[in-house]
């Protein structure tokens, strides 16, 4: 049998090797201290697996769902929206439900992305932009990233050659794996550019809801003309720690909904109705679960970052998101540091290579371990340091 062409493009699996030897490590009954993966430790709020249990003995439940996602479950996705930006979005034609962001986010390349296209992606991100696109046999064109401009990818020199097969712009802010928050200008500069070059602009706000210090993560459609470029994906995922559920969705321009609702009804048949019903219940229900996790993430990053500067490294306290973006000391790479901190502190990382060709010269540290066993991390890589 002779598999497609496009899975001999797909990355190598950059953490194959940190994974190999933690394994190793482990195997000989050491234990190692994992502060890699992005996934919660925090289980599901009460009331949200309540509400699963009731929905799951539903019969109305056992059948097919709609692809689009229940009306019920739309409806709660616009009021959420409404309530959490002052942003209105017509359930039937603006908002369409996905099983996980992930999956909205690959689909939208095989909506928009013939081969040979390009997309845009930031040159530090969720490796899921590209990666679609290699799937597509589409391009990936990398804005770079800078630390100087606040992680804000940049769009301004990005070739005519390129411009011209582009299709997607994908930004995520409050961004993973950097931490980085976009202002209002960059953007509305942003929608400028897309609109100039009738490109559709995808935002990722994964972490909108993951907000330190006081900050509130705004939606894109927030901005004037937003609505005429942009699709924006939300996930349940990190807000209300329900990775396993695969449940988000996606709103904003009528057109974009349209065609990647049209290839799910052509791949999937949707999420579970019962699911949907649980997430009726996270985004319509009280919110105070949703502040009680962000105490939780805010006071793990004071540790984080506190332990990270008194060995003497580099890092900024992210206002969002459950990372800590880090440099490595000089003379180190992002594997080398990584490989470092595993081998003397017994510590996984996560180095920034792995995140595009802007991550190199960074690790990233999730925020998703217990109190007692991050703090013991801290302890370790002072010791090792
Ligand atoms: C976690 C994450 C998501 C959410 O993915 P789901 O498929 O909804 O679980 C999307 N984008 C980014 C950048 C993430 O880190």
């Amino acid at each position: 049998m002779r598999t497609a062409a496009c899975l001999d493009h797909m990355a190598p699996y950059l953490f194959a090797r940190i994974d190999a030897k933690r394994d190793a490590l482990r195997a000989q009954g050491v234990d190692v201290i994992s502060l890699g993966i992005g996934d919660p430790d925090q289980p599901t709020p009460d009331h949200i697996v309540d509400a699963m249990v009731a929905a799951i003995g539903d019969p109305k439940n056992h059948q097919y769902p709609d692809y689009a996602g229940s009306a019920a479950y739309r409806a709660a996705c616009a009021s959420w929206m409404e309530h959490r930006f002052g942003v209105e979005v017509d359930p039937q034609r603006e908002v369409l439900a996905l099983i996980g962001s992930k999956e909205g986010i690959a689909h939208l390349h095989t909506a928009f992305v013939d081969p040979g296209d390009y997309v845009l992606a930031p040159s530090i991100g969720y490796p899921v932009y590209s990666g679609g696109a290699t799937l597509q046999s589409a391009n990936t064109y990398f804005m770079p990233m800078r630390e100087e401009d606040g992680f804000l990818a940049d769009f301004s020199q990005i070739p005519d050659e390129v411009l011209g097969r582009a299709k997607i712009m994908f930004l995520g802010y409050p961004n993973n794996p950097t931490g980085a928050c976009a202002t209002e200008e960059y953007f509305d500069r942003a929608i400028a550019f897309c609109l100039e070059h009738d490109l559709l602009l995808a935002h990722d706000n994964a972490y909108c809801d993951i907000c330190f210090d006081g900050y509130r993560a705004p939606s894109i459609l927030e901005r004037p003309r937003a609505r005429e470029c942009c699709i924006e994906f939300f996930s349940l995922s990190k807000s209300y720690n329900m990775t396993g559920w695969r449940i988000a969705f996606a709103c904003g321009n009528e057109r974009a909904v349209s065609a990647l609702g049209t290839v799910k009804n052509n791949l999937d048949s949707g999420q579970f109705t019962a699911v949907q019903d649980a997430a009726i219940a996270a985004l319509t229900g009280s919110q105070d679960c949703v502040a009680e996790l962000c105490a939780l993430y805010e006071r793990r990053r004071d540790l984080v970052v506190g332990a990270l500067r008194s060995i003497g490294v580099e890092c900024n306290a992210p206002k969002a998101t459950i990372y800590v973006w880090a440099k490595v000391p000089a003379g180190e790479t992002s594997a080398s540091f990584a490989t470092r901190l595993l081998e003397k502190a017994h510590v996984v990382v996560t180095p920034g290579s792995g995140y595009g060709p802007g991550g190199e010269g960074y690790i990233r540290i999730s925020l998703t371990t217990p109190d007692d066993r991050l703090l013991e991390a801290a302890q370790r890589m002072k010791a090792a340091m």
